[in-house]
């Protein structure tokens, strides 16, 4: 029901009801039908002199700027609003990468230091590994305010995909050591170049492949391969985790979702990262793809042109 829905949007807006711009239109639109028809009505039947009618009329557009007044302002608040929101995330998150690297120095430097149980080595490590959780976490959100904004400009250079994947994976390593999972490289050439924009490549790598980390089974394997298609390169993740429902593949690229298992595996997560994957790779015109199968895995494909 249009009425229903429209009540549950000002609600979710946090604005009146009266002032949403959907209502404010209608009923502009019922005012001016009302104005043509009462002024018709008026000046062709008892208006002697049209100063009358004159004075109807701009009586009445005077009540229609007034309503219009309104829509605009309703506008405005929203858009207002939505500015502070966004501002808001950005420094949040800006901020709260300085405290997260301190306290990741100042955990790696107590390690090192020594003189320290293994009970005490057990728990600076659970420090570590939740800091790292957070520090993903703050970032997905402020790429995700930057992609929404359109701060994040693309650069295309020619670059080696190979050594890319490698980097990701060595970063990755402690954490895939961690969970038990073992990661496998395959190439077709070795180096093989891409046109990409770096920065943006090995946010796409370091997503997918921790997702295919984080998402797996005990003792699991990630394969990577990475394969000339045509044009192209084609790099494949594939994994044999959890897999995700035929129902939500459709749904796993949009911004916040995160599928059922998931969310039992692994409470924690923002379900930005494929958001601001897709968002990537789109940005340097590649395609990304799904494959999955629940309970047996997914494989995660994306495209870049290779470089002549
Ligand atoms: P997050 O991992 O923070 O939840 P992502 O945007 O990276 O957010 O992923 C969105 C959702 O897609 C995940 O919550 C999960 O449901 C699903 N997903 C992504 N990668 C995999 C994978 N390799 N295996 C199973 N599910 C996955």
């Amino acid at each position: 029901m249009p009425f229903k829905k429209l009540k549950a949007e000002s609600e979710e807006l946090g604005i009146p009801f009266w002032r949403m711009p959907d209502f404010v239109l209608v009923f502009m639109a019922i005012i001016n039908t009302f104005v043509m028809i009462v002024t018709y009505a008026w000046a062709s039947n008892m208006v002697e002199d049209p100063r009358e009618a004159v004075l109807l009329v701009a009586a009445m557009a005077a009540l229609i700027m007034v309503v219009g007044n309104i829509m605009t302002e309703s506008a405005k608040h929203i858009v207002r609003t939505n500015k502070l929101k966004k501002e808001f995330i950005q420094i949040i998150s800006h901020q709260m990468r300085t405290p997260l690297t301190m306290i990741k120095w100042n955990v790696e430097k107590t390690i090192k230091l020594g003189n320290i149980s293994t009970q005490q080595l057990d728990l600076l490590h659970k420090i570590e590994e939740e800091n790292e959780k957070l520090k993903m976490m703050v970032n997905d959100v402020l790429n995700m305010s930057r992609i929404e904004e359109k701060k994040s400009k693309i650069k295309i250079d020619r670059i080696d995909i190979v050594s890319k994947v490698k980097e990701c994976i060595d970063a990755l390593q402690d954490y895939a050591d961690a969970k038990k999972v073992q990661i496998h490289l395959e190439c077709e050439q070795n180096p093989f170049f891409v046109n990409a924009d770096v920065n943006k490549v090995g946010m796409v790598l370091m997503n997918i492949i921790e997702n295919a980390i984080k998402y797996n089974r005990e003792r699991g394997r990630v394969d990577i391969t990475i394969q000339k298609d045509g044009e192209k390169a084609k790099i494949s993740v594939k994994d044999q985790g959890i897999g995700i429902d035929t129902k939500e593949q459709g749904h796993v690229f949009e911004k916040f979702y995160r599928a059922k298992g998931a969310r039992k595996k692994e409470p924690q997560g923002t379900g930005l990262g494929l958001f601001i994957t897709k968002s990537a790779i789109e940005q340097m015109n590649g395609q990304v793809e799904l494959e999955s199968r629940p309970n047996e895995g997914a494989t995660f494909t994306f495209w870049l042109k290779a470089k002549k």
